[in-house]
């Protein structure tokens, strides 16, 4: 009799069925069921905040009433790892574990370096499938891009029909942000999960997608006019195959010259994902460390922790920089221009070195990607040597980008009554115009902590 091959599926950052290569293999085997780790190592991690757990257990349930469908039990356990993996071994015992391949950050790339050799001692089988551009192994950029279009091209993986599923092995409740010891995080997220992921996409094809050049440098129109797809790349309730795909359908079938060329631009940026991700799989130090080596030393040694409190609070005097980091903390989303903003004024104007608000907005970014974030806190703070060193006026992002106020009185409403033309500088305005809209500099709203004109 031949023996059992039984699959472990393990579901990392790829929260979907659809396009999902580790299943379409798990079919190959006699058996499979689904694995989902929530590990201390995450939980504690510098750059987790509960948001993230809250949005993937969001995922997770509707994953699971999917594999149903097919099947497939999906457990979801918490604990490190190799635990969970030896105990499951222990009551199952699965042949092979199928993953996606990851590219995170520091403490999940040692542990796949442990469960890598684990899976050696147990004579388990680990078989991991490439999901983005990202290339292992690298050895050098030229054709990257070839090969990105290629992957991209490639037939989506259609969703596996049916499971033998691996014994029947009892599925707990999911755990809940209250049971795994986490305060609620408050923010107003995004939906979660493939359903949400699949008509955030649509909708933007189709409906929101044609202002999209337009709408992308503002923080009014960026909520409705961007995408709003990072969070179901990061978690991977979408393919970043599907997206592309998809984009160029709509691309190749609209009569809409304007929405055609709106969504080449959003194109472009799909490739700049993999681009960044594919930066940190090359040098994972980029983490931790300037990239231009020749920056060290630049600004560690001057950290103000006041300045620091203040940023983060969204209390620096600045109400462009203010309202920004108060909508992200209730959010957990910015645009590009604006979270490029925030970086410049804590790097320049601040001078503070980009490892704790690297880590503060990962906590706050429910699209969290490391391969991206540490890329960019980098190129916003002017430590990789290559790219053109660029700052950002808060005041003049006060004018090009919210020049009707709208923005900021939503997210300062201290400000709500100051007079539009002192609203990106209230620190102007005489006494006597502070007190008649309720507004004293210094008691109701922060002077500002730095001089615009003299720091950076
Ligand atoms: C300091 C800083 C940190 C950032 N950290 C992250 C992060 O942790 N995770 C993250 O997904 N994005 C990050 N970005 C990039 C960008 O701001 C977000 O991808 C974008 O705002 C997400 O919104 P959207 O999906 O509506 O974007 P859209 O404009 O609709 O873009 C579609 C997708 O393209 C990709 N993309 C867009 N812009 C970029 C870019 N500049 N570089 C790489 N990929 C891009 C993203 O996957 C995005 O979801 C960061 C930018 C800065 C300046």
């Amino acid at each position: 009799m031949a023996a059992l091959s039984r699959a472990l599926v393990w579901f990392k950052r790829d929260l979907r069925v659809h396009d999902h290569a580790p299943l379409a293999a798990a079919q190959s085997h006699q058996d499979a069921l689904g694995l989902f780790i929530i590990e201390p190592d995450w939980l504690q991690s510098p750059e987790f905040d509960a948001s993230h757990v809250d949005f993937a257990l969001g995922c997770l349930r509707e994953l699971r009433t999917d594999l149903a469908l097919r099947g497939m039990p999906l457990l979801v356990c918490v604990g490190p790892a190799i635990e969970v993996l030896e105990k499951l071994h222990a009551e199952v015992g699965f042949t092979h574990v199928l993953s996606h391949e990851e590219t995170g950050s520091g403490w999940s790339y040692m542990r796949d370096v442990q469960v890598a050799v684990w899976c050696r001692s147990q004579q388990v089988q680990w078989q991991e499938f490439m999901q983005t551009g990202v290339v292992r192994r690298l050895r050098s950029r030229s054709g990257w891009a070839k090969r990105w279009q290629s992957r991209m091209d490639a037939p989506l993986i259609l969703p596996s029909a049916r499971f033998n599923a691996a014994v029947s092995c009892d599925q707990p409740d999911l755990p809940t942000l209250a049971s795994l010891g986490l305060s609620p995080h408050g923010k107003t997220l995004q939906a979660a999960g493939e359903k949400a992921a699949q008509q955030t996409l649509q909708s933007f094809l189709h409906l929101r997608g044609n202002n999209y050049r337009k709408a992308i440098s503002s923080p009014l129109t960026a909520e409705a006019g961007c995408s709003r797809l990072s969070p179901h790349l990061a978690f991977g309730t979408l393919s970043m195959r599907t997206v592309h795909q998809a984009t160029e359908a709509a691309i190749g079938s609209t009569s809409d010259r304007s929405l055609a060329y709106a969504l080449r631009g959003f194109a472009g940026r799909l490739r700049w994902h993999c681009h960044f991700m594919q930066k940190l799989e090359d040098e994972p130090a980029i983490e931790f460390n300037n990239f231009a080596r020749a920056c060290d030393g630049l600004r560690e040694d001057e950290f103000n922790p006041d300045h620091f409190a203040a940023w983060c609070a969204g209390r620096t005097g600045y109400p462009m920089v203010d309202a920004c980091m108060r909508s992200l903390k209730a959010t957990g989303w910015l645009n590009f221009r604006m979270r490029a903003m925030l970086v410049s004024f804590s790097s320049y104007h601040l001078w503070l070195h980009w490892r704790e608000p690297g880590l503060f907005l990962a906590r706050q970014f429910l699209d969290f990607e490391p391969g991206i974030h540490w890329s960019q806190m980098q190129m916003q703070s002017g430590t990789t040597g290559i790219n053109t060193l660029r700052m950002y006026s808060p005041t003049k992002q006060a004018h090009d980008q919210d020049p009707e106020g709208l923005f900021i009185r939503r997210w300062v409403p201290e400000l709500a009554r100051v007079p539009l033309p002192y609203l990106a500088e209230p620190w102007k305005m005489d006494t006597s115009v502070q007190r008649m809209v309720g507004c004293l500099i210094g008691e109701d709203y922060p002077a500002p902590i730095v001089n615009e004109k003299i720091a950076g």
